[in-house]
């Protein structure tokens, strides 16, 4: 069993109650490590540690350059670390190690990225319309950052706050979820072995309602950016309100896979398949509508789940398995309950439909990838984030009516458009009212493309340029450079 301490102002602590939980291996359903369980007392050590690492440390008058170059550090010890970082994800969350080796690889270019831009935050000179003035701007970070993070992909949504926010000058207190801390404290190993001051990133372990509530309230933290759940969201948007708190927030969605009788059919298929059977549907981008031309649906509908039948599910650390359990045994439940009431409500299973219980699946948290066929948009399946393999067919005649279906949501994440036609494309791009949309491919992510959601599904952005702005203020500064004229005048 491994035993954790959590990272607090640069050094390695037990939790102030001394208490632990343990982390479950989603396979085996077994402990394999002991958390430290933080309460409000720990909240406190931390955001203190963070405030006096932003106010009076070394953070404070390091080079923006220096602080590029600690992230581009960290970006190489993460890279080295690819693959042991990948395997405890995999122990922690259940996730395949083919999905978890291909992010932990490609994480780096992140701490790259932000790192290059880190000494590129410029403020501007104004040619201010006052005489005898000279004026300009400063670009300033907004001081401690609370980032909060799923057990969907821990390690990769940690990366997207952290980066950005690093670059920026902020620093930071990262509460992973309660189901997988694990690599956010591996993650700290790595950040002070780059040589990042103490208290610059403090890593606080624990749930959600004894770490998660009195950071999110604490008057000293300047900004949170959350993903995860909406009951949780919108407890974050309402400490956020109360405190005047920037605020990121990324809730998750139902997004809609439209693919029209026009489409390369094998390559939708595949799209299909990666938009809701990769990670197990475990993904706020999920494509968990596929909205299915009526022309083709029979033909597609049985295409898919020939290929879907082929999934090879088991062990999570087999480099050949493609779908793993899901992580936590709550959310096996709430998967198995989306399936029974999208039965109840009478649309067609024609694939899965139950907990799967094949011998490579262990004893494991598994669900058989699962499709129903002839469901309407109002039913619960196609409302509700089942987050999970889960697939809900709903068949549509033509552009207008796809698009009634596909934005009539609360949300708004993602959405994927399969066709050949480029006027169709570009004008259905326009039409869906989602943060991104993609044409003939689906499951891609960047970081040099903004990723965030309309309407339910949250507000700012990670990830590009606009991710950094995100963790900025301007400061004008105006220099008077002549006699102060009369003083009761407004210039
Ligand atoms: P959650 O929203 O409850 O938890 C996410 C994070 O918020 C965790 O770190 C948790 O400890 C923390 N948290 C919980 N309550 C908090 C509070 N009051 N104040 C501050 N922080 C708090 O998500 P979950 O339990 O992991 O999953 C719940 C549902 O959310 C899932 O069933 C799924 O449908 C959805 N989900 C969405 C995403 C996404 O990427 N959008 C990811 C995971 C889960």
């Amino acid at each position: 069993m491994k035993n954790y301490k959590m990272y607090i102002g640069g050094e390695w602590v037990d939790s102030a109650s001394g208490e632990t939980f343990e982390s479950l291996n989603p396979f085996t359903t077994e402990a394999w490590a002991l958390i430290p369980r933080g309460n409000k007392e720990d909240v406190e050590k931390a955001v203190t540690a963070a405030q006096n690492a932003f106010e009076n440390g070394e953070w404070r008058k390091m080079s923006a350059s220096k602080r590029g170059g600690l992230l581009r550090k960290l970006g190489d010890l993460f890279s080295r670390d690819a693959e042991l970082l990948a395997r405890i994800e995999t122990l922690d969350n259940g996730k395949p190690i083919s999905d978890t080796l291909g992010q932990t690889r490609y994480l780096p270019e992140y701490f790259y990225y932000f790192g290059g831009l880190a000494d590129k935050i410029e403020g501007t000179i104004v040619p201010v319309d006052k005489a005898e003035m000279f004026a300009f701007t400063r670009r300033e970070p907004l001081g401690v950052c609370a980032a909060i993070t799923p057990w969907n992909s821990p390690l990769m949504l940690a990366v997207w706050k952290l980066a950005p926010g690093l670059a920026a000058g902020n620093t930071f207190v990262l509460k992973p979820s309660e189901y997988t801390s694990a690599t956010a404290l591996e993650l700290a190993r790595l950040i002070e072995e780059a040589g990042f001051p103490p208290g610059v990133v403090n890593v606080l372990t624990g749930f959600g309602s004894e770490v998660g509530d009195p950071l999110i309230n604490d008057p000293r933290v300047a900004k949170i950016s959350f993903t995860g759940g909406p009951v949780a969201g919108k407890r974050v948007a309402e400490a956020a309100a109360r405190g005047s708190k920037r605020v990121t927030l990324e809730l998750g969605g139902k997004s809609p896979n439209i693919v029209f009788d026009d489409a390369d059919l094998d390559n939708a298929i595949k799209g299909v398949a990666a938009g809701i059977f990769g990670a197990s549907g475990q993904m706020c981008i999920a494509g968990s509508r596929l909205l299915i031309q009526k022309s083709i649906q029979e033909e597609f509908i049985s295409k898919l789940s020939s290929f879907v039948s082929t999934i090879k599910m088991g062990d999570p650390l087999d480099p050949t398995t493609q779908m793993g359990p899901v992580a936590t045994k709550p959310q096996f439940e709430k998967i198995l309950e989306g399936i029974k009431a999208g039965k109840e409500e009478g649309a067609n299973c024609v694939l899965g439909g139950k907990a799967a219980e094949f011998p490579e699946c262990g004893k494991g948290w598994f669900i058989e990838p699962t499709i129903f066929n002839n469901a309407n948009n109002q039913m619960h399946l196609a409302r509700e984030e089942i987050f999970g393999p889960v697939l809900t067919c709903i068949p549509f005649e033509d552009e207008n009516d796809a698009i009634t279906i596909a934005n009539d949501s609360p949300y708004g994440l993602a959405s994927g458009v399969w066709s050949q036609n480029i006027n169709r494309v570009l004008k259905m791009s326009e039409r869906l009212q989602a943060g991104t949309v993609w044409i003939n491919t689906y499951r891609v992510a960047s970081y040099l493309m903004p990723a965030g959601g309309y309407k339910e599904s949250g507000l700012g952005r990670e990830n590009g340029i606009d991710a950094v702005n995100d963790y900025l203020q301007t400061k004008s500064v105006w220099v008077g450079t002549g006699e102060m004229p009369d003083p009761f005048i407004l210039r």
